[in-house]
Order: structure tokens, then sequence, then C-alpha cells
């Protein structure tokens, strides 16, 4: 399925069930063993994975990651079984991380029916419930058990979803890939669409030498397909009744596709440019700026062992856009397929798990009250219709009608709207803090980055006086439009768009919501008795002044949603205005830092051809990256835009597919540039 055209389509699985056991209507398959379901699971791909042995081996002075990938998550039972084995005997400071293909997931219903059955596993059922992603087709991100454990659920089918990690790793690298294959799906006969060459193959490109696999069956293309690849397989005794199944470990990679299935398989590099080359993960790392972005780099690396410098050249963090006191978690989605869209839905499903935890551990970081959307025009309210078609039946929205909407609100709304019930809104400045809390964290404040010095092993981050502030192996560039002011970074096109809140006492206001309320601008229940309303949209100056025009842009803008709201005479009295970054295609820039200078050369053809193939991959400054352009969606977009950044910096799968990957890239806007012949 091609995800680009449907962002939001995903057939759930159709059960039938015999005496708790699940089984799949279209596949007429069981789900686990009808005889001794959590034995099997643990006798097949536990015990012939060797894991129990694998993980004690593991070097807990050190930090690192085991990946394992699955083929058909299904009921989570193998997920379950390995996390408690994870938690037994490895190391607490490695990270379990679990990457599993699922083409038809259950329903939420339908996954606690099946988990009741392992009263055992209770505890990790329990959590991984509360974590399970929405049906919505595409990569889903979720940590669980105080980050030992990162699941990675691929909603889609396996030979669609699995070449999207490809080029995510480093091939042949022992850091990045898969270290071992749980082969579940159905039985060949029952699901031969699954057991295809192109499986088989993106096995082999995915795995080290080592690299383990078991499965259930013996079946003789199964056992052909993996040997043409580069598997050694062993027959071995299947559990209980069954005679036989099959393990082994991966030997070295042979390129066994026929035209017709090599035809499947995405190849490596589509867009070679945008590679950048793979290096050893840094122990060190400077991130520059104290924001959002760099806050959420900065955690998200320490957490991976590496030691991070964050500089900050105001004295405290979140001092420009970040540093409003109300922010809101809020998500814009279209009907309309699209690379914004797909990256603002995964984005903001990622943030909704991520912050929870956060949350709970420091309430005061902000209140997931809800967040009511509404349309601003008729436009909007169009697009919300065709969004409604699309979207029905989905936990984590709910498309209201104006009664509705008002009883959530505690307001007289008098439009259609949705409602995120798990949304709200949160102080960016305090979750900044939540952040750098961390003993790998260390802060530098007061100092600004002029230039970033690269002496081949260490960035070597100046002043503009020459004088050394900090270096590490590897830097970050989180430090929203002034990136630019870098050599490195100064052709991104980084725009500034100034926006200004209004702060209100809550006797000016005549009804306080009980939710977030997002029109043209939003309305949040008040913080320690102020209204924040917000907030202006301005591309034209880029002054912080406040201004009395954006204060009556303000006050305006909360008429349009109910005109009695503000009180007759009341007045802001005060404000804070701050320049968003944002680039000219609304996402993020998230990845390596190009070299400019060398892609002018390289990709000096596509001036005059720019649907010219050029093989060439991108040339990229030595682990130096970017993090920027956040808009006014930073809160939503830097959590999984950090996890990236650590993924891309620490050779291990991303967050999020290739076809996001690519978008995100810094490098596109000169392609697209030089494409243009504008370079
Ligand atoms: N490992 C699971 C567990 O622990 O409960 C059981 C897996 S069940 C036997 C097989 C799973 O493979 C089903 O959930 C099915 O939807 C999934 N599957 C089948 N074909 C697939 C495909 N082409 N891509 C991804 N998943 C697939």
């Amino acid at each position: 399925m091609d995800h680009q055209n449907h962002p939001y389509s995903l057939v759930a699985a159709k059960l039938d069930w015999q005496d708790g056991v699940p089984s799949a209507k279209d596949y007429g398959d069981v789900y686990f063993s009808r005889d001794d379901g959590l034995a099997e699971s643990r006798y097949v791909f536990l015990q012939h994975n060797r894991l129990e042995e694998r993980w004690r081996q593991l070097d807990g002075s050190t930090q690192g990651r085991f990946t394992v990938c699955e083929t058909g998550f299904g009921t989570g039972l193998n997920f379950l079984l390995t996390c408690e084995l994870w938690l037994r005997t490895a190391p607490p400071s490695w990270t379990l991380h679990y990457i599993s293909c699922e083409k038809h997931p259950l329903t939420p219903g339908d996954l606690h029916r099946a988990l009741s059955a392992w009263p055992s596993l209770r505890e990790l059922s329990t959590i991984l419930q509360d974590n399970y992603p929405p049906l919505i087709p595409g990569q889903h991100r979720r940590y669980l058990h105080k980050s030992q454990i990162c699941l990675d659920l691929l909603f889609g089918d396996i030979l669609d979803t699995l070449p999207q990690l490809l080029d995510s790793v480093c091939p042949n690298s022992p850091e990045g890939a898969i270290d071992a294959w749980f082969l579940d799906g159905f039985a060949p006969a029952t699901n031969p669409g699954m057991w295809q060459p192109a499986l088989f193959d993106s096995m082999a490109r995915l795995s080290h030498c080592g690299s383990s696999f078991a499965t259930f069956t013996s079946a003789g293309l199964v056992k052909r397909g993996l040997r043409d690849v580069g598997f050694v397989v062993h027959k071995v005794k299947g559990y209980g009744r069954k005679r036989d199944m099959l393990c082994g470990e991966f030997e070295h990679y042979r390129d066994a596709c026929s035209a017709e299935s090599a035809s499947q398989r995405l190849p490596l590099a589509r867009l070679p440019w945008h590679q950048p080359g793979s290096e050893q993960a840094p122990q060190t790392a400077l991130v520059i700026g104290g924001g959002l972005a760099g806050c959420s780099t900065a955690r998200a690396l320490a957490e991976r062992g590496i030691a991070v410098t964050l500089i900050e050249r105001h004295p405290v963090l979140a001092s420009e856009a970040s540093g409003n006191p109300q922010g809101v978690l809020y998500t814009k989605l279209s009907p309309e397929p699209g690379a914004l869209n797909w990256f603002t839905l995964n984005s903001f499903l990622f943030a909704l798990a991520h912050y929870r935890p956060i949350l709970r551990k420091a309430p005061h970081c902000g209140d997931f009250c809800g967040v009511l959307q509404l349309p601003g025009s008729e436009r909007e309210a169009d697009l919300m219709t065709r969004l409604q078609d699309k979207l029905y039946d989905q936990p984590w929205l709910e498309f209201v009608t104006p009664e509705r909407a008002s009883t959530l609100s505690g307001l007289n709304i008098d439009r259609d709207g949705i409602f995120y019930p798990q949304a709200g809104w949160l102080s960016p400045p305090d979750i900044c803090a939540a952040y750098v809390a961390h003993p790998l964290i260390e802060r530098i404040h007061h100092r600004e980055v002029a230039t970033l010095v690269d002496d081949g092993k260490q960035w070597q981050a100046l002043s503009a006086d020459g004088q050394l502030i900090a270096s590490a192996e590897a830097a970050v560039v989180a430090g929203s439009h002034e990136a630019s002011r870098l050599s490195q970074c100064s052709w991104l096109p980084l725009r500034r768009i100034r926006g200004q809140l209004s702060y209100f006492h809550s006797d000016d206001i005549a009804a306080s919501p009980q939710c977030v309320v997002c029109h043209d601008g939003y309305f949040a229940p008040p913080r320690d008795g102020v209204f924040c309303l917000g907030a202006s949209f301005d591309l034209h100056h880029i002054g912080t002044d406040l201004s009395a025009a954006d204060h009556q842009f303000n006050i305006d803008t909360l008429a349009k949603l109910s005109p009695s709201l503000l009180k007759d005479g009341a007045k802001p009295f005060g404000g804070r205005a701050a320049l968003r970054c944002a680039s000219p295609d609304y996402m993020p820039i998230v990845g390596a830092v190009p070299d400019a200078a060398a892609f002018d050369r390289d990709y000096a053809g596509l001036r005059k051809d720019a649907k010219q193939a050029i093989p060439n991959p991108g040339r990229y400054h030595r682990q130096l990256y970017v993090n920027v352009a956040h808009g006014s969606r930073g809160l939503t977009s830097t959590p999984l835009s950090a996890e990236l950044i650590a993924a891309y910096l620490c050779s291990e799968s991303r967050p999020l597919p290739r076809q996001l990957a690519e978008p995100l890239s810094p490098a596109r806007f000169l392609i697209r540039d030089l494409m243009r012949n504008r370079r």
C-alpha cells in the first residue's frame, strides 16, 4: 500500500474465537498454539534465537541496543515474552529495540481479550495496552518500562514497511542492524503473500554476520528463500507435536532476487543524495540552542549515553519562541495525502505518548485537558468534513457537533469541530527544564556560538572573538533562525514569523474553557490566574516589542469565537512576542548538514536536467546535524525530530520511514534549487 495515497486506511484483524484462542478469519490460522501458546512462543522464538545466553553476555558497563524484528505483531504475545526475558536478563543500561510489522493490527478490544489469557504477563500487557497506537498505517514508536524497551510498530504490509528501514542502518554494521528475527506470520500455505523473496532479501540486507532467526515453519520455500540470500539454515525439532522448525544465522549477503521480485524491493539509494554516511556513535555532543528542539535533542542523546554540552546564549532556557508560558499540543490534519500531513500526524501521535510520563512526573508542566479544534473558514470546515469520512471511529479524536463541542469546552460553540481528548496545553519552558534534568547534560549559558570548526575529530564551538566555548565529537545546531549564522548552515532558507500573545487577568474573561479551544487563535484554561491569548502571525516584522495592533488582533480573534468572552473595557496587562522559525515548505528541517559546495559540484547536472538520476551519494559534514524550523508546532514536532537526530547519530533504526526522513532532510533545499537552476 502506498501510504502517501492512503494515509488513514488500514484494515483491522477480523477474528474468530475458540476457547479464548483467536484465529484470523481471512487466513484460517491461529495467533498462538491452542496447546500452550506461552511455551511454544518461548521455545520457537526466544530459545532458538539464543536470547537469554546472548543477553547475559551484554556488557553492563556500556549502553547499547539489541534489536529484534518480528513479522506479524498479532496479539503481542512474542513481544511480551521477549520483554519479560529482557528485563530479567539484560543489563539495565541496554535498550531492547523491538520492531514488529503488522498488516492487520488487532483492535484494542481484541488485544485486551487475547492478552487476558496470560495472567502471568498482566503487568507488561497493561503497559502494552496503555501504549498501543491507534490503527493508523505507518510507523509508531513507543518507549515502555522506563525507556528500557523501545517498540516500533510498523502498521502496513511488511513488503512495504520493512524496506523503509533499509537505509536507516549502516549495512553490515553490528550496531545498527537487526540482531534477531522472529519469523512469525501465518503459515506459508495460508499466507503465501508474505513469504516472498522480497521479504528474505530485505531481511538479509538488514542483517549483520551473526544475526539470528527462528521460525515455527519448516516449509521448503522458507528454507530455500533464506539460504538463497545468505542465511545458514538449520532444521530442528519443532515444539510439542510439531516435527520441525527452522533457525539459523546470517553469514553474508547474496543478491538472489529475480528480476520480478527485484522490482518489488526499493532500491537502497532511491535518492542517493539523502544518505549521510554512517559513523560510529559519538561519546560527546554539542547542542546549540536551549529551546524545545535543542533540549529535546540533548535529552534523546543523553538517554543513549552521550555526554551533551548544551550551549544557550541567553541566561535561561527557552528564552525565544519556546518561552511562551502555555503552548498547545496541537495538530491540524488534512484529508489530502502528502509528507507534511503524514509527518503532522506521526509526530502528533508520538508526542501524545511522549509527554504523558513527563506530565505524570511533573504535573505542573501542563494539563492534558483536551483540545477542541474549530474551523476558521468555510474551506477549513469542508476539509474537516472530508477528514471525517477517512478518520471515523478513532479513539484519539472525536468529530463533534456544536452541542457536544459546547459541553466539552463549557463555552457556547456554534460550529462542528474535532476534539482531541488526549491532548492539551504544556508549558514549553517547564518541558525544557524537565528535558535537561539529566546527569549527562551540562549547560553553558551566556555564550553565543559564532563559528563551528571541525578539527577532524571534534567540533569546536567558538565565540565571535575566537574563544573556544566547548568541543565535542558531534554537534547539533538547534538554534532556530540563528542557525543560518553558522557558515555550514548559512544557505538554509529559514523564515521568521512573528507571533504575539496577549495576557489577561481571569476577571477580564467571562468564561473559562474546560479544554483548549483552537480556532484562528487559541484560548486555553488560565494558568496561575492568567489567560494567554494567541497568537498573532506576522511575516513582515521581525521585532519582538509588544505591539498594540497584535493585541487587537488577538482580541478580535477571540471575539470571532464568541463576542461576549472578553468583558467590556478589558485590556491585556502584558504579553510576549517572539519569532517562530519556519521553512518554505513548512516541514521542519531535521537531519545531517550537507556540504553545500560539494552538492553544487556533485549534482550540477540537475541544473540542465532536473530529472537526471545522479548516483553519487551525498557528501555531508562529519557528525554535524541540524534540528530547526518547527514553526508554531514545536511542542508537537520536536519529540519525534529529536529521536530522528539521535537515531542518525547512533546508527539506529529510524523512528520514521524513509519517505518522511527525506522530506525533512536539510539537503532537500539544495537539490530543489539545483533542479530549478537557482544555485
Ligand atoms: N507474533 C504474534 C503474537 O505474538 O501474537 C502472532 C502473529 S500471527 C500468527 C501472524 C500475524 O502476521 C498476523 O497478525 C497477521 O496479520 C500478520 N501478517 C500476515 N501477513 C502480513 C504481512 N504481509 N505484513 C505484515 N503482517 C502480516
